[in-house]
């Protein structure tokens, strides 16, 4: 049984910072215009938009404790970055504190930081809400904002390619399920 979004907001706000929660809601706003637009499902949108980041202002040692709690693999790059971890335990926490049972929206969910190969139509969806949200500033979000409106697929795209080279540039790790993620979509438009 889904539980009525206005205490899914009552409990998300008691877990995340004012800031944060804001963000949640600019995300949950972001999806449902995409969806619209794409003609995905716009309640599926909305809350996978709203809880994408339900584990974000958890500690680095709750979120490994949790992981290990769900079997979540925690690799090298996990335990160097805790907060990667963040995606697929908020999944898990959307599932068992939040009732969510919809395994497209618990998908949308662990792949938004990461993004992956073979996105779904929701996957893409929110890791670009999270991208563009009203919030969200950084050079060229004004012209991200349109080509998401436009074409779907390049604007994910494109993100993919700001958030790698951002990684490198500032001297981090960049996850492979990432690179995975760019490569395949960027063969796909590429036609290869
Ligand atoms: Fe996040
Ligand atoms: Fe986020």
């Amino acid at each position: 049984m889904q539980m009525e979004i206005r205490i899914i907001k009552e409990k998300l706000q008691q877990k995340l910072s004012a800031k944060r929660y804001c963000h949640c809601l600019g995300v949950q706003q972001t999806a449902v215009e995409l969806a619209e637009r794409f003609g995905a499902d716009t309640h599926k949108a909305g809350l996978a938009g709203l809880l994408h980041d339900c584990a974000r202002d958890m500690s680095n040692d709750h979120l490994l404790k949790r992981a290990e709690e769900f079997g979540i693999v925690v690799g090298s790059l996990e335990r160097s970055s805790p907060v990667l971890l963040h995606a697929p335990v908020g999944a898990q926490l959307a599932r068992i504190e939040y009732g969510v049972r919809d395994e497209e929206i618990l998908q949308a969910i662990t792949l938004h930081t990461t993004g992956g190969p073979n996105m779904s139509l929701l996957d893409k969806i929110i890791f670009l809400a999270d991208y563009i949200e009203p919030d969200r500033c950084f050079p060229g979000v004004e012209e991200l904002r349109k080509l998401a409106y436009t074409d779907l697929d390049q604007a994910v795209l494109a993100a993919f390619d700001q958030t790698i080279c951002h990684l490198i540039q500032s001297q981090r790790v960049v996850h492979p399920t990432s690179v995975k993620g760019r490569n395949a979509l960027f063969l796909f438009l590429n036609g290869k």
